[in-house]
């Protein structure tokens, strides 16, 4: 018997030399102009495609659609390579229960090679795995503190973890990030859940906590819960630079200090992080292809027009993402150097879900383009709650509404008023009618799970099938 001992199970210079950690990577493949990026793409991609030819998830695909790996020459040929969603994800566990069949690698594997295992979305329906081999979770560590250090955080800062311990893959790869790849000792609070918000705020101060990772929403609960605590979190802590995940705005706000976001999913870890200019996200193209494609055809779509992100990983041994049109919705910057220096694409800010578009009227309407605009009215506190419905209005066709509620920032606030300019305002810049509820302050937590989940729910589907 042997056991695949940690130290020595993957070739660590072979993995620092293909995928640089964040000083190496600030001086070699920030810097590499477009040619080097295509370069290294073309040959990372042809790897990947010949490992998913092992698995039977992309057999199937592939040979659905007719597509061979031969197929690809060059990058321009990216289009020919069949996409897939979270549906086809579905229907493989369905096929092949519990891991379904797009796992490289299962259980007994371990005797040969440390494995993580976690699982996403057990909330909607079963549990997704995802099996990850060594090799795939220090990358996945590296890009995490890349991502980091790009936000400002560097060896010896001491950084709250405010994410999900959990089964999901989060909080852990940030944490092996930290731990592994920039010398930073991660403080493991896990969301209000776990441990709550008054007693983080209580860590902060008694560890002098430098720098947090949440949410951009729980980054403004803790400042509120701070403010309540009788704190002034600009002042009576030790943090400065936050790395969030939405929008930032208001945090920088809260904060008085410099905010990043950035986006990463389950399957692949960090994407794309922001860098100092903070117009956009820098994909890291060593490791991934992005592609924004239309909602309806599946087209690639222009740089600065909105679409589906397709993300094809070109780093993983284990499960692999080949087009994974993983229904988040963004859109691509032109091929430009940053003002930062980099030439890594960039791509617009997370603009929300497209599974929970609603088409109103024929426009595409979606729940967090709604609250980003609700923003603009000062009256209210940023927090709401949208769900859409069928009605059948007297002598008219059945129609969807969509109904936005929402929180007045003072109890006091005209109701009537306030709700009559909000719709104003959305139906301004939405260009379709959206019913407005207005709340009191704080009513609408039970809905969003505000302080007690990482990701706040935003959305519901009211409509019968
Ligand atoms: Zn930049």
């Amino acid at each position: 018997m042997t056991i695949p001992y940690y130290y020595n199970s993957i070739d660590f210079e072979k993995l620092v030399r293909e995928y640089e950690p964040p000083l190496e990577f600030i001086e070699g493949t920030w810097k590499w102009e477009r040619d080097k990026i295509a370069r290294v793409q073309l040959h990372r991609l042809k790897e990947t495609l010949a490992r998913g030819a092992q698995i039977p998830f992309f057999q199937k695909l592939w040979q659905k659609h007719d597509f061979h790996p031969d197929d690809v020459k060059s990058l321009d040929d990216m289009n020919k390579i069949p996409m897939y969603t979270i549906d086809d994800i579905r229907e493989s566990i369905d096929r092949k229960p519990p891991f379904g069949d797009y796992q490289s690698y299962h259980f007994e594997d371990g005797k040969h090679t440390p494995l993580r295992f976690y699982t996403s979305g057990g909330t909607t329906g079963a549990p997704r795995p995802t099996i990850y081999s060594q090799w795939d979770r220090e990358v996945g560590a590296i890009l995490s503190a890349r991502t980091f250090y790009l936000h400002g955080i560097r060896p010896g800062d001491v950084v709250m973890n405010s994410w999900a311990y959990s089964t999901h893959n989060a909080a852990w790869i940030m944490d092996h990030g930290l731990w592994h790849w920039l010398g930073c000792t991660a403080v493991t609070t896990g969301t209000g859940n776990v441990t709550p918000t008054e007693k983080q705020i209580e860590f902060l101060k008694t560890f002098g906590v430098t720098s947090i990772l949440a949410t951009s929403d729980y980054l403004l609960h803790i400042a509120d819960t701070a403010q309540k605590m009788g704190y002034d979190i600009k002042h009576d802590f030790n943090i400065n630079t936050l790395s969030a995940f939405g929008n930032t705005a208001p945090v920088k706000e809260a904060y008085g200090c410099p905010v990043y976001d950035s986006y990463a999913f389950h399957e692949v870890q960090y994407v794309a992080a922001e860098c100092s200019a903070g117009q956009g996200l820098h994909i890291f193209e060593d490791a991934f292809i992005v592609e924004i494609v239309d909602f309806e055809t599946g087209q690639p779509v222009p740089p600065g027009h909105r679409g589906n992100l397709v993300i094809t990983a070109l780093y993983k041994t284990g499960t692999q993402q080949i087009r994974y049109n993983i229904q988040d919705i963004s859109a691509m910057y032109d091929y430009e150097q940053c003002s930062c220096g980099s030439w890594h694409r960039r791509i617009h800010y997370f603009q929300g879900r497209s599974d929970t578009m609603v088409k109103l009227r024929g426009i595409n309407v979606w729940p967090e383009a709604c609250g980003k605009i609700i923003l603009e009215e000062p009256r209210v506190n940023g927090e709401y709650f949208c769900y859409v419905e069928s009605v059948k209005p007297e002598n008219k066709p059945e129609r969807d509404e969509m109904t936005i509620m929402v929180e007045s920032k003072s109890e006091s606030s005209d109701f009537y008023q306030l709700q009559q300019d909000v719709a104003k305002l959305l139906k301004a810049r939405v260009g379709v009618q959206i019913n407005v509820e207005i709340y009191s302050p704080g009513s609408l937590r039970e809905l969003t799970g505000h302080g007690v989940r990482a990701k706040l729910k935003r959305f519901e589907d009211r409509r019968e099938l």
